[in-house]
């Protein structure tokens, strides 16, 4: 077994993940964050985006996190997002539904809450690419 360190991701709903992994990175308020096992203990802001982990053993996975915050210490690391899916879990559909919904709220209502829904509609089109693009 690497060395590895315990990624829980949690949202006020549900625990999306909690696996053993080798490094896992994210966008935290600074910009991209990675951690490794044995990262000094540190708590700071998730900005929405994919986060991406090495499995245990190889391979690697994403989670779409739709901002929150990250709890890192140095054998485990804990995510409290306000949304989170696993990469196989987005409904690839209902994102590329979501996105035209928002896009047609921008152009005629130019809505903050409408971009806010598309960038969440985006990030999980993304997501969906990269396990596409990636078998695991
Ligand atoms: P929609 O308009 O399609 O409902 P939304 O932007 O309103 O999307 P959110 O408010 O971001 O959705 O999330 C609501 C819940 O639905 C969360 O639990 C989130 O994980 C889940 N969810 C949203 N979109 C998807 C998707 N494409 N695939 C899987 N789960 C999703």
């Amino acid at each position: 077994m690497a060395n590895t360190i315990e990624l829980e991701v949690v949202t006020p709903d549900r625990q999306v993940f909690s696996e053993q992994v080798e490094f896992f990175s994210l966008r935290g308020l600074g910009g991209e964050l990675g951690v490794l096992p044995g990262h000094i203990p540190l708590f700071t802001g998730v900005q929405p985006g994919v986060l991406k982990y090495k499995r245990d053993g190889g391979g690697e996975g994403w989670i779409t996190v739709m901002g929150g915050f990250l709890d890192v210490q140095p054998k485990k690391a804990t995510v409290l997002a306000d949304a989170a899916e696993r990469g196989e879990e987005i409904d690839a559909l209902r994102a590329q539904q979501a996105k035209e919904r928002a896009e047609i709220r921008i152009s005629r209502e130019n809505q903050v809450d409408a971009e806010v829904d598309l960038k969440r509609a985006l990030i999980r089109l993304k997501a969906v690419e990269l396990a596409g693009k990636i078998r695991h």
